[in-house]
């Protein structure tokens, strides 16, 4: 779970790093009266669960009561990637003389969690950590020894060498490092941290929390439903697992596996995949039903690779599930390509041919079938 930006500013704070002073606001009585009290000018940050605000206009620095209130109202009514901000943090500007980048991300394959840091942060820190690939300062922290001294020093030493916030930096670096293992975040990142003249400030914070270890953290408040894309909270609703991706080709499996292995298959031939989708083993005909009409109801799929190789799964059911989507949801089956093998498959062609659909036993063609029907 990605907390906003506000949220994670929060709890930085209470740990101790520098923020800007700040407030969220949702309302423009609250934009002119939160602005005055901090002083012009102001910085307007829309709160969304997503990053990339800053090239997208979602951060502004306003002058004036009337820019700051025009600008409230402009970023309230944009979306950013999809998302229309929940709020406005409005915070004191900041002069920056340099922004530096600290991250702690967890690295599942080597169960480690990686410190990454550069003096090349900001907005463009991933052009920069491509331009300047030997600033990247990459430190591995085994979790269960953590953060030791000579870890933070390495950092204080490529970004701020000779300088008197050395000290402070590493103050930060082992402040974060406790807060992401007492939150179990799998990310925690501070982009910018701001090299000013009263310090380090962290001008913007992302955490992510490990959704499996929030049960231990009722005090973190839970994301409204609005900010889950709706297509996958309704999967979640109806236990199929779902995630949107932003190609064109829907795909679907039974199993998680296979799942994977399908959007592999489409990647390869050239194709986007427009989501994973596992409607699990032993699906039925309804629960098939279902995640087509989620995945048909994302705008940018027009076709649909249905891979079925069915063992608990009976091949049966899901036909009759993809035959009951065509008809009640007016899906063309045209648009639908279906690989169907194992567990009752023969009854399973049949089904879908009765319904006009052509099922093909080989995932191979099925791949190859798909392909140029999405980009026709
Ligand atoms: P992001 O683009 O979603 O990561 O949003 P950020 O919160 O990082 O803001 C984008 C950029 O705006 C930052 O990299 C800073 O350069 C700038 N910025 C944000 N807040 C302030 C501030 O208080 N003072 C200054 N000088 N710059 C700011
Ligand atoms: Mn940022």
């Amino acid at each position: 779970m990605r907390l906003l930006e506000y949220q994670a500013k929060e709890l930085l704070r209470r740990a101790g790093i520098p923020v800007p002073r700040g407030e969220r606001v949702s309302s423009e009585e609250e934009v002119r009266s939160v602005a005055s009290r901090l002083g012009y000018p102001v910085v307007l940050k829309a709160q969304v669960p997503v990053g990339g605000r800053g090239r997208a206009g979602g951060v502004v620095v306003a002058e004036s009561e009337e820019s700051a209130v025009r600008e409230a109202r402009r970023i309230l009514s944009s979306r950013f990637r999809g998302h229309l901000p929940e709020s406005l943090l409005i915070e004191e500007f900041v002069s920056a003389e340099r922004e530096l980048y600290v991250g702690l991300i967890l690295d599942r394959s080597a169960r480690t969690i990686t410190l990454i840091s550069t003096p090349y942060g900001g907005v463009d820190v991933e052009e920069a950590a491509s331009e300047h690939p030997e600033s990247l300062v990459r430190v591995s922290l085994d979790p269960l020894v953590g953060l030791l001294p000579h870890h933070a020093r390495r950092v204080a030493d490529a970004l701020l060498p000779g300088s008197e916030l050395r000290r402070e930096l590493e103050e930060i670096v082992s402040t974060l490092w406790r807060l992401s293992t007492e939150l179990d975040a799998i990310l925690l990142e501070v982009n910018p941290l701001a090299v000013t003249d009263v310090g380090l400030v962290a001008l913007d914070a992302r955490i992510e929390i490990d959704d499996s270890a929030l049960f231990r953290h009722p005090e973190i408040p839970r994301p409204p439903p609005t900010w889950r894309n709706p297509r996958e909270a309704r999967a979640a609703e109806l236990g199929i697992a779902y995630v949107e991706l932003d190609g064109d080709i829907g795909t679907v499996a039974n199993g998680a596996g296979l799942a994977m292995a399908t959007m592999d298959a489409v990647a390869m031939a050239g194709g986007r995949p427009a989501n994973f989708c596992d409607v699990g083993g032993g699906a039925s005909a309804e629960r098939v039903r279902g995640a087509l009409e989620i995945i048909f109801s994302n705008p940018r799929v027009s076709t649909v690779l249905f891979n079925a190789l069915c063992g608990i799964t009976r091949g049966d059911e899901v036909a009759r599930g993809i035959a009951m989507a065509v008809r009640e949801l007016g899906i063309s089956p045209e648009d639908i390509v279906v690989r169907l093998d194992g567990n009752m498959a023969e009854e399973g062609i049949r089904i879908l041919e009765e319904a006009g659909l052509r099922a093909l036993r080989s995932f191979r063609e099925a791949v190859r079938e798909v392909i140029p029907r999405a980009s026709g």
